[in-house]
């Protein structure tokens, strides 16, 4: 007999909860499309001050933010803008506000150092910045790095026409009327950066279109609560950065689409977090599982603190069993009545591609969930590429109408990521069981995730391989069970080159923000080791870790 081939396109999975309509509104025009039906109420509130906006002021706040970057800072639809904010009220104002202007926003962890912030606006030839006063410095100092620069957005500040600075407050008031562009949904609006599966941060392009769409794929009333409860004024705690893909899409815009009042702080302490569980008695917390962590075992969180709480969605990086089981010790309450909902995602995608149902019993252990609808899903063997049938484990394959355009000025590594197909190549190792729920066990990428935050190995790499006495580093992410992974330095030293850990750590610490530093440590080795290609086996450093202590 004659053996057929095996036909693996079978192995394509569809999401189970159905097709969304791709539109071409602007994201902007999208997370506020209802907002007449809740204008007066709370859009978002510092935690901290208490300082909030009611949707109708927010909206208005915008356009006039809009108008204003056109006419008084003569910036032009295209043009890149770039965020130094923590999480405010105003972090919306700006970054919508930018938006619905045409111009294109990148966003940076505000605690960056000076070197990390100019490397990533210079790369996408920033000409405005928009800060606080804590990090004016910073950014007076990043922008002497850019061309063409047009100003200086200050939020809480004034008017400094001489040195280019341009306070929030009179951009709005003075109500500019500028003609505010027809915005086109396939045009680039956001640049987060990510390493993506190898080498340094990139720009990731993503369109209206795509983060519209994103929030689309996830309001279906099996996935996330939605539909039949407009204008119902949910109260939402948060902590994830807007400046993530994660805290921007996934939570700011689409929280805000829903007319919910989502409380939010600049920086996490657990006092000030307890504080806003007792004053605003949210029903929704938005967490990455080190912030799960803290809520399940540190001894200040107790059970009357969790009362309100009935639904939590964890996001940005694994969660393990063990923490989701001590917070329902902590909080006692059984599965059925808090929802702990999982999803996964990257900032290539918009970022969410699979999801815990929000229909109980919400999922399955060690899941994060299914296809989110509208995207398709392969895993594919490592080995041959196969597209692989249920419980094998491969590299995980999305396509839907989240995936990004491509990387900023970087044609070789959209090719690699994003193949002719359309299908994103996320790096990720998993596999699906019968019912199509998705587990990940594994990354082939080089990314490290220190709570949630992305750490590429290669800008650690590139900053030690400065050191004169060094001739050869490879920095891996070591298990943490608080925060996830910690960065690692392998590090071989020149023939005469005599270096201590504390010096290696310490040089690292002088260039990049904390959770970069190499708290997973540092050793010394007489090589690294690599494969025929020159590339660093990684997992063979993760296991010497392990069995070393130093
Ligand atoms: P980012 O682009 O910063 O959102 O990082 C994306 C990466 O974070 C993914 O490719 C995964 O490696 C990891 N990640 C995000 N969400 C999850 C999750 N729920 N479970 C496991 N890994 C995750």
């Amino acid at each position: 007999t004659t053996q057929t081939a095996p036909n693996f396109d079978c192995n394509v999975l569809n999401s189970p909860w159905g097709e969304i309509q791709v539109t071409n509104e602007s994201l902007t025009d999208h997370v506020f499309a209802d907002v007449e039906l809740w204008a007066d109420k709370p859009s978002l509130t510092c935690g901290i001050s208490g300082r909030s906006y009611d949707y109708g002021m927010m909206r208005m706040m915008i356009d006039r933010c809009a108008s204003g970057l056109i006419a008084a800072l003569s910036l032009q639809p295209g043009d890149r803008i770039g965020l130094i904010l923590p999480n405010l009220p105003e972090f919306a104002v700006l970054i919508h506000g930018a938006m619905r202007a045409g111009l294109v926003v990148t966003f940076a962890n505000p605690l960056y150092t000076a070197d990390e912030m100019k490397r990533q606006f210079s790369d996408c030839h920033v000409k405005a910045i928009a800060t606080i006063e804590m990090f004016m410095p910073v950014a007076q100092e990043v922008s002497k790095a850019l061309k063409d620069y047009k100003g200086t957005i200050w939020v809480g500040g004034d008017d400094d026409k001489t040195k280019g600075i341009f306070g929030l407050r009179s951009l709005v008031m003075a109500d500019h009327k500028a003609d505010l562009p027809t915005v086109n949904a396939d045009d680039v609006c956001l640049i987060p950066y990510s390493s993506g599966t190898t080498g340094m941060p990139k720009g990731v392009m993503l369109t209206h279109k795509n983060l519209v769409s994103n929030l689309k794929q996830v309001m279906c009333p099996k996935i996330m609560k939605y539909g039949g409860e407009k204008g119902q004024c949910e109260v939402v705690l948060t902590v994830p950065p807007f400046f993530h893909i994660y805290g921007f899409n996934g939570i700011l815009n689409y929280n805000l689409r829903l007319g919910y009042h989502i409380v939010s702080m600049p920086k996490f302490t657990p006092e000030d977090y307890i504080k806003c569980l007792v004053q605003y008695k949210p029903s929704t917390l938005f967490v990455v599982p080190s912030l799960l962590a803290f809520l399940g075992t540190h001894p200040m969180v107790t059970k009357e603190h969790l009362q309100s709480v009935e639904t939590i969605m964890v996001g940005a990086a694994p969660t393990t069993d063990s923490i989701l089981e001590k917070f329902l010790l902590k909080c006692q309450k059984t599965k059925d009545q808090v929802r702990l909902l999982q999803g996964y995602g990257m900032t290539e995608s918009s970022p969410v591609s699979l999801m815990t149902p929000y229909v109980y019993p919400h999922g399955k252990v060690g899941s994060v969930g299914q296809l989110v609808c509208s995207t398709q899903g392969r895993v594919v063997s490592l080995t041959d590429g196969r597209a692989l049938p249920p419980h094998q484990a491969g590299e995980l394959w999305l396509r839907g109408p989240q995936v990004m355009k491509g990387y900023w000025n970087n044609e070789a590594a959209t090719k690699e990521t994003v193949d002719s197909e359309g299908w994103l190549h996320t790096g990720d190792v998993a596999y699906y069981d019968e019912e199509h729920y998705f587990y990940i066990v594994d990354r082939t990428k080089e990314l490290i995730k220190v709570k949630g935050n992305q750490v590429s190995p290669t800008e650690i790499e590139s900053i030690i391989m400065e050191m004169p006495e060094v001739a050869d580093v490879a920095v891996v992410g070591m298990p943490d069970h608080l925060a996830g992974e910690l960065p690692k330095a392998f590090v071989v030293l020149k023939p005469r080159g005599q270096l201590t850990e504390k010096q290696v750590y310490d040089f690292v610490a002088q260039k990049l923000t904390k959770y970069k530093h190499l708290e997973g440590g540092v050793a010394f080795l007489d090589a690294i080791p690599r494969n025929a290609a020159g590339k660093i086996m990684r997992n063979e450093l993760k296991v010497l870790g392990k069995n070393r202590k130093k």
